[in-house]
């Protein structure tokens, strides 16, 4: 029998289920286990990748190119490995392997239904995964609450799995604190583990998220109503940083409790290290100002920035191994007039389509002539070529063919396996691709002093269409701009740097998508470090 935690939700969505899944894997490993993390997202969506950041947030890239919930960031980040695309299930995957088998007549003569086909495809996709990653411990977070259409399917194969292998249930639920009222309320909660009851899964431990720490006649009601003993009711009180919440949960000895629960060993934690770092995020006196140049999005009324997750947590990262805390500064590009002359360093991070990019280049030209930091993803790459070949080779309107199709000078176009391509899911170069890094060069420098060049080669994850058009190759190289790193198979640049500048860096990857709290990235490393300067 294989170990299973299941993590469900209840009353409100975006209560954090993926930061304590993450922090309970932390204290897992910490306690000398190797769990593994799968995120179930009822949509129909085969991937996450033809969704739009507004709908569902940023879209992370595995190693292997899947293109997946930015859950799937939170817990690579926390536990320190990468994950699959296998990790991140979807009810469009689901149903398309169920309908394909159905065609080929796999089930010939049966009546092909949601329960048990649908459901047996559920188990084996988390059952293959536990197998394969090797893991001793396997978290499924299941998207969505408690009550919603969508996740029924996966909830029921959740209980059956209780007859099937060793697991538990842990229900993450929302007690609120309403303003007027002054007092935290338990009934949503109640009622969230009463409808999990009815689909027949009674949870074990109940983690409440609360803008407090809840008291004992809160638990005690909690206890009473939900059948569950107080000591398995764990606090998850809002936090400074969401790094601190292993710390938290361990202080409540809530690794021990599930481990107990599953008959498996409980071994002290040593969590000293993420200490240290949890340490530094919250009490550093250091501080350093950083612009992050994106699109921003609003819905409604208000102003939501998770699209850029994964840069926001790179950055904290590399300024916590630098003792130092950021201020992030989100500098719309449809409106660059803002101030960000007082501003340590900028980062112009990845994106698509058109909006905004006069911005973003307004910015990069600021960087260079001013010589502040500069650090350039993916996008920010490509319009750190257009801003110079226009303003140092003299090339006016150069352009990206993403941008303007007609551009005298197409600086930065299409890729060539591109050309061709008719539908957009899974269909960019994506995951991990490898550079040949130049000797000499800063990022060379960089990568070497993190240990990770192999025969002078770097990895990095990639989501892109485009990239620097070889026929510009020398008139930019000839102006001083350096190639610090170019794929081995064919002539496409992969990092550029301006020598002359303090720290003028650009990658066409996605090195925020490999930073942990515990390595961070060392592209990153080099720009706070620098902007400290
Ligand atoms: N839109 C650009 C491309 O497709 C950049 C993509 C990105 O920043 N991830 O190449």
């Amino acid at each position: 029998m294989s170990n299973y935690i299941f993590v469900t939700g209840g009353v409100i969505s975006g209560l954090g289920k993926g930061i304590v899944t993450s922090s309970l894997s932390r204290v897992l490993i910490a306690k000398g286990y190797k769990p593994t993390i799968i995120k179930i997202d009822p949509y129909v969506n085969i991937d996450a990748g033809t969704l739009r950041p507004t709908e569902h947030g940023e879209v992370w890239v595995t190693e292997d190119g899947g293109e997946t919930d930015q859950d799937l960031g939170h817990y690579e980040r926390f536990l320190g490995f990468p994950l699959t695309k296998e990790h991140n299930i979807t009810t469009g995957q689901v149903y398309y392997e169920v309908i394909n088998r159905e065609r080929r007549g796999d089930y010939l003569g049966k009546t092909v239904q949601l329960i048990p086909h649908v459901t047996d495809e559920i188990k084996r996709r988390i059952k293959d995964v536990s197998t394969k990653s090797g893991a001793d411990i396997t978290l499924i977070e299941i998207g969505g609450i408690v009550g919603d259409y969508e996740n029924i399917l996966f909830l029921e194969a959740a209980r059956q799995l209780q007859s099937e292998e060793n697991v538990t249930f842990v229900h993450v639920s929302y007690v609120p604190i309403p303003e007027k009222l002054g007092e935290p309320k338990t009934k949503p909660t109640q009622q969230s583990v009463r409808l999990l009851r009815e689909l027949g899964i009674f949870p074990d431990f109940i983690v409440c998220r609360s803008p407090e720490k809840l008291d004992n006649v809160r638990k005690e009601k909690i206890s009473l109503f939900c059948n569950i003993s107080e000591e398995n009711i764990i606090n998850n009180p809002d936090l400074e940083t969401i790094y601190e919440l292993p710390l938290v949960f361990e202080k409540q000895e809530f690794a021990k409790k599930i481990l107990n629960k599953l008959n498996l060993t409980e071994n002290v934690a040593k969590l000293s290290e993420w200490e240290n770092k949890v340490d530094i995020l919250k009490n550093t006196k250091n501080k350093v100002n950083i612009g992050i140049v994106g699109k921003y999005i609003s819905t409604g009324n208000f102003e939501l920035t998770d699209s850029y997750i994964s840069v926001e947590e790179a950055v904290k990262h590399a300024c916590v191994a630098l003792n130092t805390k950021p201020n992030i500064f989100w500098v719309d590009s449809t409106k660059i007039e803002q101030e960000i002359s007082n501003l340590d360093g900028i980062i112009v991070p990845g994106g698509f389509g058109t909006s905004g990019v006069e911005g973003k280049i307004k910015a990069i030209n600021f960087c260079r002539e001013n010589n502040i930091p500069f650090l350039g993803l993916c996008l920010g790459l490509q319009l750190a070529v257009v801003e110079f070949a226009r303003n140092v080779c003299g090339l006016e309107g150069a352009h990206s063919t993403e941008v303007n199709k007609d551009t005298k000078y197409p600086v930065i176009d299409i890729l060539p396996e591109q050309k061709n391509i008719k539908e957009l899911g899974a269909t960019m170069r994506l995951g991990a691709y490898s550079a040949e890094l130049k000797q000499g060069t800063k990022i060379y420098d960089l990568y070497n002093d993190f240990n990770l060049i192999k025969e002078n080669k770097v990895s990095e994850r990639h989501r892109h269409r485009y990239e620097l058009n070889p026929d510009y190759h020398k008139v930019l190289q000839d102006k001083g701009m350096v190639f610090s790193g170019i794929s081995p198979t064919k002539p496409l640049v992969e990092f550029i740097e301006l020598p002359a500048n303090k720290f003028f860096v650009a990658t066409q990857a996605h090195p925020e998508l490999k930073s942990s709290l515990l390595k961070p990235s060392p592209l990153f490393y080099g720009f706070v470090k620098s902007c400290l300067k």
